[in-house]
């Protein structure tokens, strides 16, 4: 039987209140929702079927991205005079990224790295150079001064002494961009440190607890709650004047969260693989498009690199999608097309992963560009979030808590615009504080969320599980059998999610 760690309020005594907004899902989006509501003086719970932080938002490529690709139209170039509102939303799409990546380098320095980004211009490319370079160039223009691009574009040869990677793609080139960008260093940590700060605001938190059923009742929701820590059984139902859905690709998934036939995302699977490059390109990256005409990717990743990602619509459940080996081959494939020195084959591959981007539609059919907060007039106070990045989740959460304000009026709250506070020097870390304050519940909840061990490329946490289980144990007071259960699961976890190719 596992413990209840010390935070963790008992799943009926959620049912004791009415709450103005449950927030359903704890991923960036989720997260940001409640940090922001709470700050607004709404009383909101936080709930999510598993571990803060460990959905979509732990299966990125970690980039604070601001490459050009967001300004690819979705149309042919010549018909961009006839596009003027497309253009117009892509413009605006643009200077809300740009501002995002700038509040993030102000908020959160202490979660990201900063490293120099290479566009080559290659003979046949699919888009003009004059386009791509414009495209930059406006990009620049848009960002703020304090956080700029750096862009330029350099020689061949130039760019070759400038950077061992740069000499090690195919030729032709005609010329190099070369850019300054943003990779988180622990993406779940970040939604982690958000969750914590909404608690300080006041929201209540509750992870491993299923949304299992929504139903509207006269001017409320009722919303049922299932139990899904191991070794815990239970159901309760609460209510709530309004809800925020933010279950990333599943928010279409959840019983009755959706009062219309219309799919509101369409989930786009990604994967990405670990490689160990030449130790001279250690910290550079790459920004290309895929002989599919697909953006594509070599991310500085601590000592190794990783590549991708792979763009493919899927239909099935996100939580059955896994890598498959053609799709590890493909990426092989792409890195050998641009360094065919390389000669990349599976046995080079570290490890890989994957996860399914939650794209905005209108229609059901087409994906629609930006984060929409959903709002539907026979389903008044329901509030549906796709379409946003990790880079956008703090634009989302001010767009739910705005469509809640909408729908509840303003309240008043002194808890506004205070910071996340930065982590202590890592020599301060109290593993059994961590543990008995940040809703640790599994073992994997610690090695991968709560400590940064469960991204070392090397071996994803493993040669500190045992230590870490046993810590874990003595502060939630497990068994020992029940500990070796957790120690069983997180490595199964760690195989199951980080796949090798055979
Ligand atoms: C391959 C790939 C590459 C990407 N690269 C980048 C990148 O470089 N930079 C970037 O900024 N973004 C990137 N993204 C996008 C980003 O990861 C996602 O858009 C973002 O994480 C979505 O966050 P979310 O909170 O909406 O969803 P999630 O993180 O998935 O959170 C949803 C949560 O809802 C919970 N949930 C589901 N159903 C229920 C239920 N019934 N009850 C309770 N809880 C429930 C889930 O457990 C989950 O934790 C990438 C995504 C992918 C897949």
């Amino acid at each position: 039987m596992i413990s209840d760690s010390y935070k963790r309020p008992a799943l009926d005594s959620l049912s004791n209140s009415t709450y103005d907004v449950v927030v359903i899902g704890a991923g960036a989006v989720g997260c940001a929702s409640a940090r922001e509501l709470a700050a607004r003086g709404y009383k909101t719970l936080l709930v999510d079927r598993a571990d803060i932080g460990s959905g979509t938002s732990s299966r990125s490529s970690r980039l604070l991205y601001s490459g050009v690709g967001y300004l690819a139209p979705p149309f042919p170039l010549w018909q961009a005079p006839f596009r003027a509102p497309q253009l117009w939303q892509l413009f605006l799409y643009a200077r809300t990224i740009m501002h995002c990546r700038a509040e993030l380098v102000a908020d959160m320095p202490y979660r990201l790295t900063k490293h120099r980004f290479h566009y080559p211009f290659r003979k046949g490319d699919q888009y003009p150079h004059w386009l791509i370079d414009f495209g930059f160039r406006f990009m620049e223009t848009v960002a703020s001064r304090q956080v700029p691009l750096d862009y330029r574009t350099l020689s061949p040869q130039q760019a070759a002494e400038e950077s061992a990677m740069i000499a090690g793609l195919s030729s032709p080139l005609s010329r190099v961009a070369v850019f300054d960008e943003y990779m988180y260093d622990w993406p779940e940590r970040i939604c982690v440190d958000t969750a914590l700060d909404a608690e300080k605001r006041g929201a209540i938190i509750r992870t491993y607890t299923q949304v299992t059923q929504i139903q509207r009742n006269q001017n409320t929701w009722d919303l049922q709650l299932t139990e899904q820590s191991p070794g815990l059984e239970g159901q309760t139902h609460i209510t709530t004047r309004a809800i925020i859905n933010a279950a990333g690709p599943w928010v279409d998934r959840i019983n009755g969260g959706n009062q219309t036939n219309i799919k509101r995302v369409i989930g786009k699977k990604g994967v990405n693989v670990m490689i160990r490059l030449p130790d001279e390109w250690r910290g550079q990256g790459l920004e290309a498009f895929s002989s599919k005409g697909e953006p594509f990717y070599v991310f500085p990743w601590r000592q190794y690199h990783f590549v991708g990602p792979t763009e493919t619509v899927v239909t099935e459940n996100p939580d059955n999608v896994r890598v498959l080996n053609s799709e590890v081959d493909y990426i092989l494939n792409e890195t050998n097309l641009l360094f065919p020195k390389l000669n990349l084959k599976r046995h080079d591959v570290q490890h890989s992963w994957c996860g399914v981007r939650p794209m905005s539609t209108t229609d059901g059919e087409n994906v629609s560009l930006p984060v929409r907060a959903i709002t539907d007039p026979t389903a008044p106070g329901l509030v549906t979030m796709t379409g946003s990045y990790i880079m956008m989740h703090r634009h989302a959460g001010r767009m739910a808590a705005q469509a809640i304000e909408n729908y509840l009026g303003q309240r008043d709250s002194a808890a506004k615009g205070m910071l996340i506070q930065p982590p202590s020097d890592s020599s301060d870390i109290n593993i059994p504080h961590i543990i008995k304050t940040e809703h640790v519940v599994r073992l994997s909840d610690l090695i991968r969320r709560r400590l940064p061990d469960g991204l070392n490329p090397l071996d994803l946490g493993k040669s500190k599980a045992e230590k870490l289980s046993q810590l874990a144990a003595q502060s939630l007071g497990w068994t020992d059998t029940h500990r070796k259960q957790e120690l069983q699961h997180f490595f199964n976890e760690t195989d199951h999610i980080y796949h090798l190719p055979n």
